[in-house]
């Protein structure tokens, strides 16, 4: 199904939306706007809204997001590094994944690795981001040697690397304590962490979803220790399997209360569940992912619930397609994520929007819903704002359905 904004919505003001909808929901809305903070009962309210509350929430989210980054709207020249599939915990929503002996299995040589880098790095990329699966003989000291490598090589690169779970996995294959570990990751080029592996922060939804992957203590755990030193993070969520709408809540002021302490996440990316090939889906253990309704409000509740403590908020394109991106970022997001080059996680789960994007794609999409596309680096520094289009900006229109064939769903009209 296409997920793409209702043409109606981009006409509608926000104090139009707002008059229109139920007097609750409007009070709530109109109190983020005064820039309260809002608790558990309030979010799920606004979690659960359908119809003309869903537009306001939409509205709103997307006037509370011009007020407080503006209308540039931010992208990363990046490059994925995924160094091996290999791994053995058995995430039931993993597509990625495969045994030591599978015929598709790989684990990248470090000379592979830098030449990926190397293009990277010829092709403008400012940010690797590095992640793996966690194999079972894998020598602790290789998450520090690798990025030693990379960053001799390319000290320019910005490493973004390795999700809480290996971070964990490295304290045990190494012996090191956790601040050791991250200390040594630091002195080896170590820029900052994906809050990946956070899926929902909820031990019951995890022991359905990957009962051996890390615990909510423990991910909290990375997530301090690593801020603690120096090292930011991005936050996210993962979403459309089988958690509930309360859930949404309590991951988002729970990422809220860890900001408050440390300061250290540099934006909040939810993430859609993709369903088709993984284990979970098939075996009946999930939903097939989130309705584009659910993507619009995962969105909008992040703007108004982590506004004044993460005002960066990401759309993941992998795995909302572009126009359900685009709809998102009307929806309280102010970041498009990356060009990536290559993505593989996403894909082998079954995610069908492609491996990469240009950047001159990226600043096309940006300006065709009216806003100032700008390249930032990894810490939301701005690198290059383009306030008037230039000669590689284009839409990937063979990556976009056709307008016509745009369905307005779930929108109660
Ligand atoms: S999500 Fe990560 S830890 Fe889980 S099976 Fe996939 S690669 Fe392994």
């Amino acid at each position: 199904m296409t997920k793409a904004m209702d043409p109606r919505w981009h006409d509608t003001p926000w104090q139009q939306a707002l008059s229109q909808s139920s007097p609750a929901i409007a009070r709530l809305l109109e109190r983020t706007l005064e820039g309260a903070e809002l608790g558990f009962d309030e979010g799920l309210a606004l979690a659960n809204v359908e119809s003309t509350d869903l537009l306001a929430l939409v509205k709103v989210a997307d006037e509370l997001r011009r007020r407080t980054v503006g209308d540039c709207l931010t992208y990363v020249v990046n490059r994925n590094l995924n160094f091996t599939n290999v791994c053995f915990v058995g995430c039931g929503f993993c597509g990625f994944s495969r045994g030591p002996k599978a015929k598709d299995a790989y684990f990248h040589s470090t000379e592979t690795l830098l030449g990926k880098a190397r293009d990277a790095v010829a092709l403008g990329a400012t940010e690797l981001c590095i992640q793996g699966g966690l194999p079972r003989d894998l020598k602790g000291a290789y998450y520090a040697d690798l990025l030693r490598e990379l960053h001799g090589a390319l000290p320019e690169l910005h490493l973004h690397a390795y999700s809480p779970m290996e971070i964990s996995y490295g304290v045990e294959k190494t012996g090191l304590s956790l601040p050791e570990h991250l200390a040594s990751l630091k002195a080896a080029g170590l820029g900052s962490i994906p809050g990946t592996a956070a899926e929902i922060l909820d031990d019951a939804v995890r022991g359905e979803l990957s009962p051996n992957k890390l615990t909510v203590t423990r991910w909290i755990e990375v997530i301090r220790a690593a801020h603690q030193a120096g090292i930011p993070s991005t936050s996210t969520m993962m979403y459309g399997h089988t958690e509930t709408r309360a859930h949404w809540v309590r991951h988002m002021l729970l990422l809220r209360d860890i900001q408050k302490d440390t300061g250290g996440f540099t934006e909040f990316v939810p993430l859609g569940f993709i369903h088709s090939e993984t284990r979970l889906f098939q075996k009946g253990g999930a939903r097939a992912g989130a309705s584009f309704a659910e993507d619009l409000i995962v969105h909008a509740l992040a703007r108004l619930l982590l506004n004044n403590h993460i005002p960066n908020l990401q759309v993941s394109w992998v795995k909302l397609g572009f126009e359900g991106a685009l709809a998102c970022l009307e929806a309280g997001a102010n970041d498009f994520s990356g060009t990536l080059m290559e993505e593989s996680i996403s894909k082998a789960a079954g995610a069908d929007y492609g491996e990469s994007v240009l950047p001159g794609e990226l600043r096309a999409m940006i300006r065709s819903i009216g806003r100032v596309p700008a390249e930032r680096y990894t810490t939301y520094e701005i690198r290059r704002r383009f306030d008037t289009p230039d000669a590689d900006e284009r839409l990937p229109v063979e990556r976009m359905p056709a307008t016509t064939a745009r369905t307005p769903v779930a929108l109660g009209y």
